[in-house]
């Protein structure tokens, strides 16, 4: 169905020990090999970028209370309250009308009748508006600075990605008017352009994955290129579906506190999230992770460690436990030694050169202690070796 988001569905259970980029609160949960550097990523809205709707649970908690109290239940308000937390938690990610469509099913349970899912979710719009209007406002006037409205490092990261050449793309489960303003008054308009899309009055007609199926379809690319950041887990099933890195933004959205949330950390790795970080801030070991692993090298899972600690001692000093008398010479006498590969070896290594090939010697450095430092200067001279690796 085109415009269907699932619901939450834990596809893993347990993940083993993970470990954080040196010196960064960027936290590995699957290690990914040999990808293409991305060229596409996608940014959930509201608590992965934008701060502007922090606190809404609060407007719509106690909205869904007075819905479900008018039934006449006898329900306690707190019991309603606990109630509504727990499903508007669990829907949380998906567009709002889900939420709405699940209070007007609480109703019809208590024996009432329910209005249109869509005219809760207005009216649950216009109380939000209302404690917003402020933060919207003093984003216009300049009084507040759009750095205070958005989760720490989201333009640096933007900035990056922007050099690099990756196209970004915004999906909202906000409605989409909404969004495009506040993406302007946030500042960002300049990074997203036309790629703004979000929640329409028809819910149908709108799921964060028909944005990653048009962005893979118009740029004829797989999700081997696509990168998503967000904060709820319907992004982050979409672009793990898709064949993309999630990257889960565990954002502590009223403290700004530079820790992850647990509860969305939890959340978003039980989904199949890749990383895991509390907001942007360590943006440039991300970007170098992203970019790096997909080049094969590995960043080390250790700190470098402290070399002003080092007790230098003058080489003069150090007693040599070989000397000149072990030198391997290509006529030096030799122990006899016999191995069935031996001649295969050989007649291989003379092919390659032969034809041109990269013939590559790799060895730890015992070979040289043991003196055949001069046959494999023999080998390289008659064009045998054409590269030495050495620890
Ligand atoms: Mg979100």
């Amino acid at each position: 169905m085109a415009g269907h988001e699932q619901d939450y569905r834990r596809v893993v259970r347990e993940v083993g020990p993970t470990r954080f980029l040196p010196g960064s609160r960027v936290e590995i949960i699957h290690q990914f090999e040999g990808r293409c550097p991305p060229r596409h990523a996608l940014f959930d809205f509201d608590g992965t970028l934008s701060l502007v709707r922090e606190g809404w649970p609060k407007v719509m908690i106690p909205m869904m209370v007075e819905v479900l109290q008018a039934t006449g239940t006898d329900e306690s308000a707190d019991a309603l309250g606990e109630l509504a937390l727990e499903f508007v938690m669990e829907l949380n990610g998906k567009q709002t009308i889900y939420q709405m469509i699940r209070l007007a099913e609480e109703v019809r349970k208590r024996g009432g009748a329910p209005e249109e899912p869509l005219v809760y979710k207005q009216r649950y719009h216009d109380r939000l508006m209302a404690r917003i209007a402020g933060r919207r406002e003093a984003l216009r006037d300049g009084t507040v600075a759009p750095e205070d409205m958005l989760v720490p490092g989201s333009r640096e990261l933007l900035g990056e990605l922007r050099r690099r050449g990756v196209e970004v793309y915004l999906a909202s489960g906000t409605d989409e008017r909404y969004v495009v303003e506040e993406v302007e008054l946030l500042g960002l308009t300049e990074y997203f352009g036309k790629h703004v899309y979000g929640a329409q009055d028809d819910y149908r007609t709108f799921s964060k994955a028909q944005v990653i199926q048009r962005i893979l379809t118009e740029n004829r690319v797989d999700g081997g290129v696509l990168v998503g950041f967000g904060d709820g887990y319907v992004e982050i099933a979409n672009i793990k579906e898709a064949g993309g890195i999630a990257v889960a933004v565990a954002s502590d959205e009223a403290g700004r506190s530079g820790k992850p949330d647990p509860w969305k950390r939890d959340r978003l790795i039980g989904v199949g999230a890749d990383l895991v970080i509390p907001d942007f801030q360590d943006w440039r070991p991300l970007v170098d992770y992203l970019w790096n692993a997909d080049e094969g090298g590995e960043l080390m899972a250790f700190t470098q460690f402290d070399r002003s600690r080092l007790r230098l001692q003058p080489l003069a000093d150090r007693t040599h436990d070989v000397d000149r008398s072990c030198m391997m010479y290509p006529d030096s006498p030799r122990e006899p030694f016999v191995h069935a590969a031996l001649p295969e070896l050989a007649r291989r290594i003379v092919d390659g050169a032969r034809s041109g090939s990269t013939v590559m010697f790799c060895c730890g450095a015992h070979v040289l202690r043991k003196g055949n430092g001069p046959l494999l200067i023999d080998l390289m001279e008659r064009g045998l070796l054409t590269h030495l690796a050495l620890p």
